[in-house]
């Protein structure tokens, strides 16, 4: 690959304090989602490269742990500047590798700096706790790092996922490997830099850049204890299974499909700009994203408004790119699906959506269908777009409460309603049908990366 033509040098790994070329030499190209042109290289790495940070951060745990936590925070007060004072490159950087917008990319980058503040709260609040059983007999609570851990995130927020899990992980004492998303691999590199900068010791973070090999060698590196996957539900359960099977506690979140369901009496408007705000918002890339909308009953008057809504998201815009040339062609192949099998109707179309001067771009525009049933492919995959499936239900059957939970993906539900009952009515069975949850409650970073010694 001729580096003369990447806009960035290419990616290295981030070992033992060092940023390093991989020892192999397979790598892939990393695109700008806003017009396809090449922003640089990342590598693929091995088994080997893994075991080398993996050394690095087994060395430096002995150390870090020992360091008391008040004196471990000074290091993140020390980063958060550097997000703070670097906020607007780190912006840029975000909008060039995911597509987003401007004020989407800069979103993103005060949540991981909130992230990092609550970080810094944890001496407050990871106390342990000592209880009199009996007299003179104590029983006592007190928590541990758990060592080497990892963290395998997804492409949709570049700075933020990792930012569950950096601060936390790191306050708490623990040394960690991080495996980006190949698809946005430059972020990540930035925050090593930054945590270099603001004093981190060598070996306490490390980058592993990679795919699935890399992956699959955490799940069974022996000296790795904990493992935070977040990412599609496919390879969630791969990690799931493949981490716990080599006895490590692993925190495993998936994919999502969230319903909206609008009851006849919800504001018109209000509703119209929530829902289209929520479907478009991050190109539809958000686990929360608005995917479904339960109309129930005679709600025309609101789909109309959504609609007149939806056409003032323009990509290019107010509305960014889709990951990849892959995303936007499996858009088109959803909508048609949705058309042809079972008569929904496309209301808005942005499937041929093209931003003019950046024809090369991934622009998917927002697309809204009606007449959806629960069970076409648009309504039980996740589509991960900005696009809305509208289903409808009559009263009182069938409740909207059942298509939401016949779906077998969470992550949120809403209501729209001026009636508090009704709303409490909805509240009360989304996700609880036969007292069944949809989502074992995951674990927080929090509790994945300390070990509670009673
Ligand atoms: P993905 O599952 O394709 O990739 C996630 C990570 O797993 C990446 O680092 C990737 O390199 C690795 N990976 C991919 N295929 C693998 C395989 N076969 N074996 C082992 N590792 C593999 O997810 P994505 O496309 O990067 O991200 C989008 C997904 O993440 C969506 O499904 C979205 O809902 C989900 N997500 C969930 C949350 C949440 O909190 N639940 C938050 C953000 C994103």
């Amino acid at each position: 690959m001729d580096t003369l033509t990447l806009k960035y040098p290419k990616v290295q790994q981030f070992i033992n304090g060092h940023f390093v070329d991989a020892v192999d030499d397979n790598y892939l190209e990393v695109v700008s989602p806003l017009d396809g042109s090449l922003l640089s290289t990342v590598p693929l790495g091995t088994a080997e490269t893994l075991d080398q940070a993996v050394q690095a951060a087994k060395t430096a745990f002995p150390l870090w742990s020992a360091i008391p936590i008040k004196e471990r925070v000074q290091v993140f007060y020390q980063y958060m500047n550097l997000l703070r004072k670097n906020i607007r490159e780190l912006s840029e950087l975000i909008c060039e590798e995911g597509g987003k917008t401007g004020i989407e990319a800069r979103a993103e980058i005060e949540k991981s700096i909130e992230l990092t503040e609550f970080a810094c709260s944890l001496p407050q609040i990871i106390g342990g706790e000592v209880l009199e059983v009996s007299q003179g007999v104590e029983c006592r609570t007190e928590r541990y790092p758990v060592g080497v851990v990892a963290s395998i995130v997804p492409f949709n927020f570049p700075s933020m996922v990792p930012h569950w899990t950096i601060p936390n992980a790191l306050v708490l004492g623990n040394t960690m490997i991080i495996k980006p998303s190949e698809q946005v691999p430059l972020s990540v590199l930035r925050i090593a830099a930054m945590l270099k900068e603001a004093g981190l010791p060598d070996g306490v973070f490390n980058v592993v850049n990679g795919d699935k090999t890399v992956v699959e060698a955490i799940c069974d590196h022996p000296d790795i204890a904990a493992i935070s996957f977040v990412g599609s539900t496919k390879v969630a359960k791969i990690v799931y299974t493949r981490g716990t099977a080599n006895l490590k506690r692993v925190l495993a979140l998936g994919g999502a499909k969230n319903h909206l369901i609008v009851l006849p009496d919800a504001v018109p408007s209000m509703t119209a700009s929530n829902i289209v705000a929520s479907v478009t918002g991050c190109c539809g890339q958000r686990c929360m994203a608005a995917s479904i909308m339960v109309g129930v009953g005679e709600v025309d008057h609101i789909v109309d408004l959504i609609c007149e809504e939806a056409q003032k998201v323009v990509p290019g815009k107010n509305l960014g790119a889709v990951i990849s040339s892959q995303a936007k062609h499996s858009h088109r192949k959803v909508h048609y699906r949705g058309r042809d099998i079972a008569g929904g109707r496309v209301l808005v179309d942005g499937r041929n959506a093209v931003v003019p001067g950046k024809e090369a771009g991934y622009y998917v525009g927002p697309t809204i269908i009606d007449n959806v049933t629960a069970d076409m492919a648009i309504a039980r995959e996740e589509v991960f777009g900005p696009v809305l499936a509208i289903v409808r239900a009559s009263k009182p059957s069938p409740k909207p409460s059942t298509i939401e939970n016949r779906n077998p993906y969470g992550n949120a539900t809403g209501v729209f309603t001026q009636n508090g009952s009704a709303a409490r009515y909805v509240a009360e069975r989304c996700q609880h049908r036969h007292g069944r949850r949809k989502h074992r409650r995951p674990r927080s970073a929090r509790t994945l990366f300390v070990r509670r010694l009673e």
